[in-house]
């Protein structure tokens, strides 16, 4: 078949980074310590990366459409974080103390995204999402709602390896219990909200979903669960961890739909592992350490030295306001360029998403639910993986691609006609 042959091609074009993967074996188990970068019949290993381009172990030149499934919005040693970690590393970076850049890096955030009054910082997305649903939960029992033990959240969504329910749910999730509603589905989530509201502490939603096939969340579903939420008095939190770069300030203020507290992720330590939760201030105030019956949070790389300095050029130099609109501006025309190409050739193929994200689908229906998503031919989904690995374009194995500031026409032109050529020449197959 097409699939198998493209498969064999990629596994002749690359056997050093085959013998990588046989070393990773050695003491990884599967070779990966990365569920995501999971690939069959092994990943590629990448030696280099500079601007929007990446090197594997092979020599292969590739333009980076993926961005680290967008935590690399800002490409590869971007000279402004360059400069800013090469500073922090003079100064030393394990201080066991405060240092100089993370109030400011708080800042930053708190003056752009509307729900956030407060920040903490931790060391991933997930963890960002663990201590926003214990916040919360603690909040509710403080407030008197005793039985609020359990959170809604929504099928496809994912927040992290241990809060996972692209497929339903996952035997490591978290041990909440989980009610797990359908997304989009206003009528669906009000009737579940009316059966469990005096027992939800939280509900936790992307507002796009990322993972799961940039699904936009529609903006009267997500208004539906704000003023459901807020009548009922459960903490609505927005996983902005992928989707904050989707305006200034974040996909919340794009949509105005507020929620009561945020998590975030990805790309705002510029590049570093980075994550927060954070939110209204009657919140957030539970972690106060000056207060009463304070909540710990602690985490020795919370404030790590290279993440926040590099986080404070990122997100206040680099990832301005002006850049945010030119990304998004430079994602929805290269979507919309990918679009035509698949609607004129009368493929069933095209991309969903907002902005500077997107994701291949292979299914002609309109890309509104998980059911949609379900529809997509996932051989030609590989095969599509495949192509473009062949054709010099870096992008996730399930399609997703999250664009980078340092691409710019050339490489997008580049991108979109790497994709004609897959529509023209897989025709037969779409
Ligand atoms: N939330 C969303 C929406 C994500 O896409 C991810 C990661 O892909 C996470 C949370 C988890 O973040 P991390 O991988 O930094 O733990």
């Amino acid at each position: 078949s097409a699939l198998a042959e493209a498969k064999q091609a990629y596994v002749d074009r690359n056997p050093k980074s085959f013998s990588r993967h046989q070393d990773a074996c050695v003491a990884m188990p599967g070779g990966n310590t990365r569920t995501t970068l999971h690939n069959s019949p092994f990943p590629l290993t990448v030696v280099r990366g500079e601007g929007c381009r990446l090197w594997d172990a092979d020599g292969h030149e590739y333009i980076d459409v993926l961005g680290e499934y967008t935590a690399g919005i800002y490409g590869h040693s971007h000279p402004v974080i360059r400069a800013a970690i090469d500073k922090a590393l003079d100064h030393g970076w394990n201080f066991g103390g405060r240092n100089e850049n993370e109030g400011k890096l708080a800042k930053l955030i708190a003056d752009r995204m509307p729900s956030i009054d407060l920040v903490r910082f931790t060391n991933s997305g997930t963890e960002g999402n663990v201590m926003a649903l214990a916040g919360a939960r603690v909040f509710a029992q403080r407030k008197g709602r005793t039985r609020a033990t359990k959170v809604m959240v929504f099928h496809g969504g994912y927040h992290g390896g241990v809060l996972y329910f692209v497929s339903g749910g996952s035997p490591v999730n978290m041990p909440y219990e989980y009610v797990v509603a359908p997304y989009n589905d206003i009528e669906g989530t009000k009737a579940l909200l009316a059966k469990h509201g005096e027992e939800l502490f939280a509900v936790l939603l992307e507002p796009m979903q990322g993972s799961h096939g940039c699904l936009p969340g529609d903006v009267d579903f997500l208004k539906a669960v704000r003023e459901e939420t807020r009548a009922r008095g459960i903490t609505m939190i927005f996983d902005e961890v992928m989707t904050s770069r989707l305006s200034p300030g974040g996909l919340q203020a794009r949509h105005g739909v507020i929620p009561d507290m945020t998590t975030l992720g990805k790309y705002i330590g510029g590049g570093m592992s980075f994550g927060a939760f954070g939110g209204k201030r009657e919140i957030m105030e539970l972690f106060d350490p000056t207060k009463p019956d304070a909540l710990p949070h602690a985490g020795t790389f919370n404030n790590n030295a290279l993440t926040m300095a590099a986080g404070v050029a990122g997100y206040g130099e680099v990832y301005t306001a002006e850049a945010a609109k030119t990304l998004n501006d430079r994602g929805d025309s290269i979507r919309e360029r990918l679009n035509a190409i698949c609607r004129k050739a009368g493929v069933a193929f095209q991309f969903s998403g907002i902005g500077s994200m997107m994701t291949a689908h292979a299914t002609a229906r309109p890309i509104k639910t998980a059911a949609d998503i379900a529809s997509s031919n996932q051989d030609v989904k590989e095969l599509f993986f495949f192509d473009m690995s062949a054709a010099g374009i870096w992008i996730a194995r399930r399609g997703f691609v999250a664009l980078n500031v340092m691409i710019g026409d050339a490489e997008g032109d580049r991108f979109v006609a790497a994709v004609e050529e897959f529509v023209s020449a897989r025709k037969a197959l779409l």
